[in-house]
């Protein structure tokens, strides 16, 4: 049978075999290497590697051989999307774009000899670095929480086992039990994004029949992003499942305990059946054992172009970065990958590179075609990546622009994913 995973295999395949001459054609040109093979590093290279054909020679450096969407994972909780339908392979950007993939862990960056050092022991030289490694949790920040704690109060907020994890305590959930969310301090990864998720926990214990299940959040934030609009939407489809606790009112975290399920604040101590922890981020961590950051744990980079304040080099992407007004999410991680590929191939074939502008929207599904987003357009400044002009839904809309919003937001799916993993 032919599903749509061994169709993509097949077409790479056949566009393998007729790419080649052009990858052979691609070696002694300048060399760009590409830690990270998610929304900013796959763009970046497979934008260098489509405008500058043989004139650069690209490297991408990915330590899983599939990646798994944090972006749509929601989805997959909320069981509007399969797992598969978010994972995606790297074959494409070899076969079709002359990439050269390296299925692999960066472990150090040399900036003196200008190679990365692969977990293997081999180097890998470079004569331009793109850093997008996304982040890594900063386990600490919750006290009680580690990364062995997270095999039982998942994370999830790197998709792929931990996303699963999550996914199987959900179903498991019996009436009457609680769920809890320890949110996370800003600045996180898709700000947005645990709220959604809370929505669709509550779709999910809805869609069953356990509606005087609770869903509690401990959030270390006095606001969070489209508040009204989730809080809106919770009061409307959820009526008294979800119950959301900002600092004044818990007054702080205390602790953690990944073998009670217990989460215990100033106020009281909340038991989960599922408890799902989100902790404070930082930039991956190859990027600090670089030196690419700053003592907010993210890198420092120019507006202008993404490259990193520490190195001339070295260009920093996505969430790893400090982008100014633009939150850490896949778009701005796409937007930011092209800045970045146009400033490369100018540095290094004499392009012409045009002024830089970055835009940014994030979707959140509340609960079936109830969709609602934020977004903004951005431009660099001598201080900052600034937003311009910005958008929200507004609370009350009708159901027909709702469903507008949640189909946008499928066909952006699509449409973001071919331009960063090819189609
Ligand atoms: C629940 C959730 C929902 C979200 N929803 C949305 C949404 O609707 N819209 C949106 O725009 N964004 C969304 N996001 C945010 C989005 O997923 C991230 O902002 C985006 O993936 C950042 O891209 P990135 O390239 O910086 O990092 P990533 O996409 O995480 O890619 C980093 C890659 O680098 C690799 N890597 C790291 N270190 C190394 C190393 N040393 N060696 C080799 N490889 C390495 C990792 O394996 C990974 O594949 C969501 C996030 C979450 C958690």
């Amino acid at each position: 049978m032919l599903t749509r995973r061994t169709f993509g295999l097949l077409a790479g395949a056949s566009a393998a075999t007729l790419a080649m001459p052009y990858y052979a054609r691609a070696q002694g040109a300048p060399r760009v290497v590409v830690i990270g093979g998610g929304a900013g590093g796959a763009t970046a290279a497979r934008y260098i590697a489509k405008d500058a054909g043989d004139a650069i020679n690209v490297t991408l450096i990915e330590a899983n051989p599939q990646y798994v969407t944090c972006f749509f994972s929601n989805l997959y909780i909320g069981d509007f999307r399969s797992f598969d339908s978010i994972t995606h392979g790297y074959d494409t950007l070899a076969s079709n774009y002359g990439i050269t993939v390296v299925n692999g862990y960066a472990q150090t960056i040399d900036r003196e000899a200008k190679t990365v050092a692969m977990a293997d022991g081999s180097k890998v030289p470079y004569d331009r670095l793109i850093v997008a490694p996304g982040i890594d949790m900063i386990w600490d920040s919750v006290p009680g929480y580690s990364e062995a704690a997270a095999e039982k109060m998942p994370h999830a907020w790197k998709a792929g086992p931990q996303t699963q994890l999550l996914k199987a305590k959900l179903d498991a959930i019996e009436k009457g039990q609680q769920i809890v969310m320890v949110a996370p301090p800003n600045p996180y990864r898709c700000p947005p994004g645990p709220y959604e998720r809370i929505s669709m926990f509550a779709h999910v214990l809805k869609a069953k029949g356990f509606t005087d299940n609770k869903i509690i959040i401990i959030d270390p934030k006095q606001t969070f992003s489209k508040q009204a609009l989730f809080q809106e939407g919770w009061e409307k489809h959820y009526p008294g499942m979800v119950e959301w606790y900002g600092p004044d009112v818990h007054g702080g975290l205390k602790s953690v305990d990944p073998d009670t399920g217990e989460v215990e604040t100033d106020l009281d101590t909340f038991k989960g059946a599922l408890v799902n922890v989100i902790p404070a981020q930082k930039a991956g961590t190859i990027a600090a054992s670089a030196g690419l950051t700053n003592e907010g744990g993210f890198c420092p980079i120019d507006p202008f172009t993404m490259r990193s304040k520490a190195d001339e080099t070295i260009y920093v992407i996505g969430d790893a970065s400090i982008a100014g007004d633009m939150p850490k999410s896949a778009f701005s991680a796409n937007s930011q990958a092209k800045v970045a590929a146009m400033a490369i191939r100018g540095e290094l074939t004499g392009s012409k590179v045009f002024p830089a502008r970055y835009s940014n929207t994030c979707w959140s599904l509340i609960e079936t075609d109830d969709g609602v987003k934020v977004g903004a357009q951005y431009e660099p400044n001598d201080e900052k990546i600034a937003s311009t002009s910005s958008f929200i839904s507004q609370t009350g809309e009708d159901a027909a622009l709702r469903k507008t919003t949640y189909e946008e937001s499928i066909g952006w799916y699509s449409g973001i994913t071919a331009d960063i993993f090819g189609s």
